[in-house]
């Protein structure tokens, strides 16, 4: 028997190119020059997810066999005894995208390949258009339009409409608060307005970033009906699952949602119930390719879709993850997408290209994707406290972001 190929060191490195702390693993083995990359980030909590990797699950780690990602994945879930959870996950996630990575390496495969092959030779993508009036969502669509994109996701005043006319209570503390009344008119003012300007070839996308109390969420996707969004994201929270049988007793307005979901009961609830049309976890917070994978065929069973959390707090390497995914999987439905800059391109060679609105994955084996480590160090975390998460209603009462 040849000797198995080990873990010979495990480095966490923290990095800010943009606007959001990034953690990316690297898993050095014990053959000269092999290694692996991961996402692992969790940006809000970057270092708990540094500590959690560092002092607990390199020692677990170091002289393990490589190509052994499911023992891996499964026993470093439970080796903690208590589970999942969004800094577990993600620490956990670097370790299995670097070793999905190491594998993909080592056949001399891109990870899609290995997964099963590609279905698609690259994946629909969609953007973000946000704007102060209506006027200027529309023309950020036209621009993403010209320059061929087909899905760019609307949004004024980013989530929660932008304020609140109400002030607040004397004495309040400081806080993003937003009115969840003013966000629903004028959010359905900017669709109706941006539908009759880019008219019926562009596919339209909303996230409601769970803005609304249960009820007035069922109203809402009833009246964004008349704007055949492709779909509506995160119409309500994780915790009011519940309410979402009468959203679907209501109207056919295509719902998404997951990128909060930590637990496999999350997924596994909505997916069996077919509450959503669109799954759409963070793959670094479900816990890596290895989770996604099997999301990815469960939703396929049951008729729902794809579309994985991409944004600019998943850094270049859990997008190119995210990508393997999506040419891979027949349940493959759309990919978020951001606007890398230079410096992420440099820093991060390798980074997957769109072209006609379309992404492209770059053909080498493993996920493809490289980081420059003396760039990486040249920008580190920036520490600080999130403002846009202290989410308020207009009377000061603390509510989820
Ligand atoms: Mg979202």
């Amino acid at each position: 028997m040849t000797k198995p190929i080990t873990i010979q060191d495990v480095k966490v490195i923290l990095t800010q190119p943009g606007t959001c702390r990034l953690a990316i693993v690297k898993v050095i083995t014990s053959e000269p020059g092999l290694y692996g990359l991961g996402c692992a980030t969790f940006t809000q909590r970057i270092h708990a997810v540094a500590a959690a990797i560092e002092r607990h699950l390199k020692a677990f780690l170091l002289g393990r066999d490589v190509s052994r990602i499911e023992d891996v994945w499964q026993m470093a879930m439970v080796n903690g005894y208590w589970r999942n959870g969004p800094v577990l996950n993600n620490a956990i996630s670097g370790i299995d995208q670097a070793l999905w990575d190491i594998k993909g390496k080592r056949a001399g495969m891109p990870v899609y390949d290995l997964l099963g092959g590609k279905v698609r030779e690259a994946a629909n993508v969609y953007v973000h258009a946000d704007g102060p009036t209506p006027q200027d969502v529309a023309a950020r669509v036209k621009e993403f339009v010209a320059d061929g994109y087909r899905y760019v996701r609307v949004q004024q005043g980013l989530y929660g409409g932008g304020g609140t006319p109400t002030p607040p209570p004397d004495g309040s503390v400081e806080g993003a608060y937003y009115d969840p009344r003013t966000y629903r008119r004028v959010t359905l003012q900017m669709l109706e307005h941006v539908r009759a300007e880019v008219g019926d070839g562009v596919e339209l996308l909303h996230d409601v970033h769970e803005r609304l109390h249960p009820s007035a969420a069922v109203a809402f996707a009833k009246d964004v009906e008349a704007f055949d969004l492709f779909f509506l994201e995160d119409l309500l929270a994780p915790e009011d699952i519940a309410w979402f049988e009468r959203v679907r007793a209501q109207t056919t307005t295509p719902l998404a949602m997951g990128e909060l979901f930590n637990h496999p009961l999350e997924w596994r609830t909505v997916t069996e119930q077919r509450l959503v049309d669109f799954l759409r976890m963070h793959v670094s917070q479900m816990g890596g390719i290895t989770p996604a994978r099997k999301a990815a065929d469960m939703a396929h069973t049951y008729g729902l879709r794809t579309a994985w959390h991409g944004p600019a707090d998943t850094s270049p390497v859990g997008h190119a993850a995210n990508l393997h995914l999506d040419l891979w999987s027949p349940a493959f439905g759309i990919q978020e997408w951001y606007q890398p800059s230079e410096l992420d391109r440099a820093m991060f060679p390798g980074l997957p290209e769109v072209r006609d609105g379309y992404l492209y994955p770059n053909e080498s084996a493993g996920l493809g994707i490289e980081i420059d480590e003396d760039l990486a160090a040249e920008y580190p975390v920036i520490d600080g406290v999130e403002n846009w998460t202290q989410a308020r209603l207009p009377d000061g009462s603390p509510v989820r972001p």
